[in-house]
């Protein structure tokens, strides 16, 4: 799952979908109502163009103008559901009466191809909802070790270095001491904003603990790993947080190891995790990669 993703799942599309869907069966139900006991069909059922008078074919419409996880999907969905209301027009304007068994069939098959669409996009929906963090919408811990063997696959296959980072907030429990809960709830939602605007695409980032983050950075040797982690050293240097008084600053130790073939993901974690326990001890709002046992320290305090 990458970051745009996220970021659709965080802008509400989920409940969006979910909403047009449940609309869309109720005019399903409205076009049986009409044609099978008689109702008069509304101008949803007879217009010409469903796109227009149908809050999913709305919707489908409306996410060609925005940034979308899956265009292709939503392509098929808004063709397969251009269709359906085009054969169950042709069958509300027929002659009254018993519609014939091969005609229903049609109408049958075109809500099963609908359904069959939106069904993968629901369930693509639902894990994503399940593996983000409902505070700070970043991935959550569960989805990490997938990511991480990915990783360490790749650089089994003889691939581009790639690394792991933690990252800590610095004194965050004084924080939350001198401006309460809520307001460090606040700074752990900005900070957040900053990985998914600084993070490149390919990167993924999840809530590890309180304020703790783990980050999987593929394709990235540790000089690269330094600038990605010192760019969002920078963005967070940066962050304003009314909550906690506009002059307050935020900063973030760092610890990185590098992803190697023949070293678990529980051992390059817990090498990341000590060269982050350097930088603590070294001062904090600094960056530290893993060079064996004794950690060296090569980021600077900005
Ligand atoms: P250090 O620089 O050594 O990391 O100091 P620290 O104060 O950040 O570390 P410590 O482990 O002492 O405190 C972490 C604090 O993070 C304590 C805990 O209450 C707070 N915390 C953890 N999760 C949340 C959360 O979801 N919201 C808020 N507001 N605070 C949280
Ligand atoms: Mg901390
Ligand atoms: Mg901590």
């Amino acid at each position: 799952m990458d970051l745009h993703f996220v970021r659709a799942v965080d802008a509400g599309l989920p409940a969006e979908f979910e909403a047009a869907l449940a609309d869309h069966r109720q005019w399903l139900q409205r076009w049986h109502s009409a044609r099978l006991c008689g109702a008069i069909p509304g101008n949803d059922i007879v217009a010409t163009d469903p796109a227009e008078h149908c809050a999913i074919g709305r919707w489908l419409q409306h996410q060609t103008a925005r940034m979308t996880p899956w265009p292709g999907p939503f392509a098929s969905l808004a063709d397969a559901h251009a269709a359906l209301h085009a054969q169950a027009r042709q069958l509300a304007l027929a002659e009254p009466g018993p519609l014939s068994v091969p005609d229903y069939g049609l109408l049958l098959a075109a809500v099963e191809a609908f359904e069959q669409l939106a069904r993968p996009i629901q369930l693509a929906f639902e894990r994503a909802l399940s593996d983000l963090d409902p505070l700070t919408w970043l991935l959550n811990r569960r989805g990490r070790r997938v990511a991480l063997e990915r990783e360490r696959a790749r650089s089994r296959r003889g691939g581009l270095a790639a690394a792991i980072a933690i990252g800590d907030l610095d004194y965050f429990k004084s924080i939350n001491d001198a401006h309460g809960h809520s307001a460090g709830d606040h700074v752990l939602q900005s900070v957040a904003e900053v990985f998914l605007t600084e993070l490149r695409p390919y990167d993924s980032v999840y809530r590890y603990g309180g304020e703790e983050f783990l980050f999987c950075l593929p394709s990235t040797d540790g000089v690269t790993a330094q600038l990605v982690l010192d760019r969002l050293r920078a963005g967070l240097s940066a962050l304003t947080v009314p909550e906690i008084g506009g002059d307050a600053r935020i900063t973030m130790s760092f610890g990185i190891a590098p992803i190697e073939a023949d070293v678990t993901v529980e051992e390059t974690i817990e090498r990341a995790d000590r060269a982050l326990y350097a930088a603590k001890r070294a001062g904090r709002n600094r960056v530290v990669s893993w060079h064996g046992p004794v950690p060296i320290a090569i980021g600077a305090v900005a």
